[in-house]
């Protein structure tokens, strides 16, 4: 409870951005303390031990800023799922629907292997798209979902219902 005061406590709210009628969850306050952030990362870095994850899956951008020091200290490996079109070698796609239009995120093919247990790490569970793909990716990979774990959960969006059958009874954790 006192982590949970102090995480939401470094969240800002930025009005109308990125367009009308949003309230944007900003993280960057929390980064900017180390103090905050060394927490997070702790927290994180034990859920990773909790689920028995063996290679972290990170989301671009901000899943990178979070997992990156997780996947150290948690002594695992770091695999980046990004954008179409960034990474450089041979990849798996998987679309998926945004509220206008669609978008692609891509992991390379050969960074997960049947006997890997991974985790999710983003920054926000919004609509719970975006994870969800990359819950596919993991699958199509060969590799077992160990859970997804998140900063910040974006309830009132219903993410987590979402999420229910791509986790197949794996874990959801919101810090
Ligand atoms: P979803 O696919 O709708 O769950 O959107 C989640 C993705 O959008 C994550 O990668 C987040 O980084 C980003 N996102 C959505 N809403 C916010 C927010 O309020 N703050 C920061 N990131 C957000």
């Amino acid at each position: 409870a006192e982590l949970r005061e102090l995480l939401l406590s470094k969240i800002a709210d930025v009005p109308d951005y990125p367009q009308a009628g949003v309230v944007f969850k900003d993280i960057t306050p929390l980064l900017a303390d180390p103090d905050a952030f060394g927490k997070l990362t702790d927290a994180l870095a034990g859920v990773c031990q909790e689920f028995g994850a063996t290679k972290i899956v990170a989301l671009e951008a901000r899943g990178f800023i979070l997992a990156a020091p997780v996947a150290v200290k948690a002594g695992v490996g770091f695999v980046p799922v990004r954008k179409a079109g960034k990474l450089p070698g041979a990849t798996l796609g998987q679309s998926y629907a945004l509220e206008y239009g669609h978008a692609t995120i891509e992991i390379h093919a050969d960074a997960l292997a049947p006997g890997d247990r991974v985790l999710v790490i983003d920054d926000v569970l919004a609509t719970g798209g975006t994870a969800e793909a990359s819950l596919t990716l993991i699958r199509r990979s060969g590799a077992e979902v160990a859970g997804v774990a998140v900063l910040l959960e974006l309830g009132f969006l219903d993410g987590r219902e979402k999420l229910a059958a791509g986790l197949d009874g794996a874990p959801l954790e919101a810090l």
